[in-house]
């Protein structure tokens, strides 16, 4: 099963997801949580797009 990971550009964490819409979940949920962060789930979906891209 393929799996997609992105590295957190605030503080280098690995987040891991079975797809790229749980990742963007994951993400939202990660920035949330870890940095007070707010964003939308489309949003989150660009930048983990973005971010993957870029890698
Ligand atoms: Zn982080």
């Amino acid at each position: 099963m393929a799996e997609v990971s992105i590295k957190c550009p605030q503080c280098g964490m690995e987040l891991k997801a079975p797809n790229e819409d749980e990742l963007a979940k994951n993400f939202k949920a990660h920035t949330h949580e870890v940095h007070d962060m707010e964003m939308s789930e489309e949003e989150a979906k660009q930048k983990v797009k973005m971010m993957r891209g870029g890698m």
